[in-house]
């Protein structure tokens, strides 16, 4: 099995191995306090401040098995996402609460509403892992847990009554730290609306917490589809064999899997480590889908990169990642701008119909555009909508 190739971190001699292996008694376990990072880590000056001062900016909590992933070096990769320290206490270049201007997007509570045909539904605050470059600050980590009937019943009339809705996307927080229950009580209710075509369910929990994918979820997600899970792995180191066998559950339960990294300074800022992860997660079937510029949400600056840095890793990787395993870089645009995608510019003029262009490798040619304007007619393109109607019509009828 594929699975076997990659590394597990054995966890420490005083924990039994069927405590490790339940996704219950990690987040039970997690550690929060300073005294419980203590007890694994040896802090350092920084991160003693940030627990002292920095709390209050942003909840502190990882499962053990996260920290597990870490060395003791202070500029661990892993240790860098989670662990508070004192930089996130200084004014940055830009400091901002709600960096995607969220709040501002959300006509009732808990749906943030940016684009005309999806809504994120925020069904809890709570993560097992509060990563430190979180861009959702302002929602995440208050312990209010899942969301209250009265909100869940609102949200999904906003939804409802929205027939230009055809995806929801579950988040928060993160939607698998909910038991299979209530995930099933809000996919359920979710599946009863014609117009919801696709979920997407935005979770970490692969990546910080694999336990939790086993059989009765994937079976619950696979009779909800088509649900595609968007997971955030960082690092390639994050690939463990454990988050292997629950990558795989997905994969080979029909359910698709992209990946959203975030390009973060001192983790991953390197083209060699963005390939690896890149392959190792390609080769278990996830796509490598954006490669995200760190929103400036409040205490990241030590975090963030520069664009031009970020745009010379994606450049670097041109060419040399075949094209299903480069993922897109992407920037959010301040205060609810959307996304830009950022990539490189291979234009080196345009005259006319005709442009040229110098290759990632130094090749030169011109392109020269045909001189007839292809268009497609207003009433093909109503014929293809009214026939996408009757398809969805046909299947809600079956589920
Ligand atoms: S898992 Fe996502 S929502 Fe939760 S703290 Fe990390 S980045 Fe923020």
């Amino acid at each position: 099995m594929a699975r076997l190739i990659f590394k597990k971190n054995p966890p420490p001699e005083s924990i039994s191995a069927e405590n490790w292996s339940s996704w219950r008694w990690q987040i039970q376990n997690s550690y929060r306090s300073q005294a419980d990072f203590e007890r694994i880590f040896c802090l350092t000056e920084s991160e003693k401040l940030a627990f002292s001062q920095g709390g209050e900016i942003f909840n502190i909590r990882t499962t053990p098995y996260y920290a597990n992933l870490c060395s003791q070096a202070s500029e661990d990769p892993i240790r860098r996402i989670l662990m508070p320290r004192k930089e996130e206490l200084s004014t940055g270049a830009q400091q901002m609460h709600d960096p995607l201007g969220e709040k501002a997007n959300s006509p009732v509570p808990r749906i943030i509403h940016r684009y005309s045909d999806r809504v994120l539904l925020l069904v809890t605050d709570v993560c097992s892992v509060y990563c430190r470059y979180c861009t959702r600050k302002h929602f995440t980590g208050q312990d209010q847990a899942f969301i209250k009937e009265s909100e869940l019943i609102s949200a999904l009339n906003y939804i409802r009554t929205r027939p230009g809705i055809r995806e929801v996307i579950l988040s928060g927080g993160d939607p698998l730290t909910l038991s299979d229950s209530r995930l099933e009580s809000i996919l359920a209710e979710l599946r009863q609306i014609k117009h919801v075509e696709i979920i997407r369910l935005g979770t970490r929990m692969p990546v910080v917490c694999p336990q939790r994918i086993d059989e009765s979820l994937v079976k619950l997600l696979r009779q909800m589809k088509p649900v595609y899970v968007m997971t955030h792995f960082n690092h390639p180191r994050e690939v463990t064999e454990e988050a292997a066998i629950a990558l795989e559950l997905f994969v080979d339960h029909g359910i698709p899997v992209l990946n959203q990294m975030v390009l973060l300074n001192g983790v991953n800022n390197h083209p060699a480590i963005v390939q690896a992860l890149s392959r190792r997660l390609l080769y278990l079937r996830v796509k490598p889908y954006y490669m995200f510029q760190c929103d400036p949400s409040l205490g990241t600056d030590h975090l963030r990169t520069s664009v031009e840095e970020s745009m010379q890793i994606q450049r670097a990787l041109w060419g040399h990642l075949s094209g299903i395993a480069l993922p897109n870089l992407s920037l959010d645009i301040p205060n609810g701008g959307g996304k830009t995608v950022l990539v490189p510019n291979f234009q080196t003029s345009h005259h006319g119909p005709i442009r040229s262009y110098k290759g990632w490798d130094g090749v030169e040619a011109n392109y020269v555009s045909p001189a007839i304007e292809a268009s497609i007619s207003p009433l093909d393109a109503e014929d293809y909508v009214e026939e996408w109607q009757e398809i969805l019509s046909a299947r809600s009828t079956q589920l």
